[in-house]
């Protein structure tokens, strides 16, 4: 119909207003009923793409509910079940552990969806310092032993030198963690799973394969979209969001590396390999690894003040630091928050970011600039975990930067390590 043009050259050539020449004249010698045609098809594609994106989305949120609907099921029951006269001790301890296990979940499933939306907004920073990729691969495959992945057989083949990349100690764990789950997510139970760390030239090269359930052939260049999964119908025991690898992805990239997925089809296993540059041999040592540590000793009690505008949240913090036997009193909102800092002098605040009145910010700016509040040991509760965030609260005035929801065992570190006079080092 478009002669010598050819349909496809003709429609990218009124998308991009034809900037080439040739093409432009070509164009301009169409007959107007082509023009029209072309106009038709170009729309009809557009539909299509936008159809495909709905279709995509719709498809995402039903992913979304049930796995929100899972572990909140889960949570609602076992509720329900300690609320019974009848439940004895070790239905108690289960029911708790049920608890425990589907909210850290639920936090996993969040924490995942704000990621992926920053990594695509370009709003991840990275805090970068040399960093052992064999030390990570090798925390990574000792924090699943002990859980149900264990029953797989996990092979970790390491060099015994360091082999360093200049990364982001958090994001790299992430991205190993999420290969890792997804090697467990993927093989059946007593299947093999083999995680490599080894130098290739001037690259730093972690490999995941497994001896799982495989990747058809046409998926495999799709896997790393967002939202991509392979098929509702595998069995897919870990549930997710289809969200990890374009994490993987986006992460890997940030850090000026490359991501790949091979597998020779359904029942054949997969591998993924990421390949970073690596650090020259004999440049700097790495930084030790800040430890995993065990739970902290328990601390001496305080006097702590809660400022927390929700009042389940509240409430829950407050029953969590009496049961460690705290004297607590809380706050709900800014203004109130200062002024009962001023007059009390708790030896600890833990301050919420988005507050009523004034922000968790301007509470600790306030705090910080009248001499009553110089020695309180500020720390915020914060539902954004980026370095500019912690940057920020630091700025303000803050000792410490907590991610909601707080992980009780990163509360206890800090109730038991922070200076036996609250915030006094800044007075
Ligand atoms: P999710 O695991 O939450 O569905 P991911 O983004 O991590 O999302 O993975 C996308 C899809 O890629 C998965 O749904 C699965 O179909 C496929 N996949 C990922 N890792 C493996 C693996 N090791 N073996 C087989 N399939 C995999």
């Amino acid at each position: 119909m478009t002669g010598s043009l050819g349909e496809e050259m003709a429609i990218k050539a009124l998308k991009t207003g034809a900037t080439d020449f040739v093409l432009k004249h070509r164009l301009a010698t169409l007959p107007p009923a082509v023009h029209r045609a072309l106009r038709q098809t170009e729309f009809r594609i557009q539909r299509r793409q936008a159809e495909e994106a709905t279709r995509r989305k719709t498809e995402f949120l039903a992913v979304l509910g049930h796995e929100l609907r899972n572990p909140m099921g889960a949570i609602t029951t076992a509720v329900r079940v300690l609320t019974e006269a009848s439940v004895d001790g070790s239905r108690e301890a289960k029911q708790r552990e049920i608890i425990g296990r589907q909210t850290r979940r639920l936090s996993a499933l969040v924490d995942d969806l704000l990621d992926v939306s920053r990594v695509v907004s370009g709003k991840i920073l990275l805090e970068r310092r040399p960093v052992d990729l064999a030390e990570v691969a090798r925390r990574c495959v000792e924090s699943l032993e002990g859980t149900a992945a264990g029953r797989r057989e996990i092979v970790l083949s390491v060099a015994d030198e360091p082999l360093l990349v200049e990364a982001d100690l958090t994001r790299l764990e992430q991205v190993v963690s999420n290969l890792l789950d997804n090697a467990v997510k993927y093989t059946p139970p007593h299947g093999r799973i083999v995680v490599t760390v080894a130098r290739h030239g001037a690259e730093a090269v972690v490999r995941v394969t497994d001896s799982g359930i495989g990747i058809p052939n046409d998926m495999l260049p799709r896997i790393f979209e967002p939202f991509i999964q392979v098929s509702a119908s595998l069995p897919r025991a870990g549930g997710g969001l289809g969200l990890g690898l374009a994490l993987v992805r986006g992460l890997v990239e940030l850090h000026g590396g490359s991501v790949t997925a091979r597998s020779a089809g359904p029942d054949q296993g997969s591998e993924f390999e990421v390949r970073l540059p690596a650090i020259p041999k004999t440049t700097v040592p790495a930084l030790p690894l800040p430890g995993r540590d065990g739970p902290s000793p328990p601390a001496q009690p305080r006097h702590v003040l809660v400022v927390e505008d929700s009042a389940d949240v509240r409430d829950a913090l407050r029953a969590l630091l009496e049961v460690w036997g705290h004297h607590v009193e809380v706050a709900e909102d800014g203004p109130v928050g200062v002024e009962m800092a001023r007059l009390n002098r708790p030896e600890i605040a833990l301050v919420d970011i988005g507050l009523p009145g004034f922000d968790g910010y301007q509470v600790a700016e306030r705090l910080r600039a009248a001499p009553a509040g110089r020695g309180v040991f500020l720390v915020a509760l914060s539902g954004y975990g980026q370095a500019e965030d912690r940057r920020r609260a630091l700025a303000a005035g803050f000792d410490v930067h907590l991610l909601k929801p707080v992980d009780p065992e990163e509360l206890a570190r800090v109730l038991a390590e922070m200076p036996a006079s609250g915030g006094a080092s800044r007075s």
